[in-house]
């Protein structure tokens, strides 16, 4: 099963269920601006995605995109 660790809350995430988590199931994200601000950052990774389904980026980079966009300040 291809995923990386949620940047937030270090779960173990499919690719297929990301958005989701974010939406609305990780622990870490409490406020609804705040989940709002990470659907915002979701729809940022969700170009480097699709740039890994294309076989573009490895799973470790598409992890490096996702920690630089949500734990970015
Ligand atoms: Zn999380």
């Amino acid at each position: 099963m291809t995923g990386i660790k949620c940047p937030h809350c270090r779960a173990s995430l499919a690719l297929d269920r990301i958005g989701v988590h974010f939406q609305k199931f990780c622990p870490a994200i409490q406020t609804p601006d705040a989940r709002e601000a990470s659907v915002k950052k979701f729809n940022r990774l969700y170009t480097h995605m699709q740039s890994h389904t294309r076989g573009e980026i490895t799973v470790e980079e598409l992890q490096e995109q996702a920690d630089r966009i949500f734990l970015a300040h």
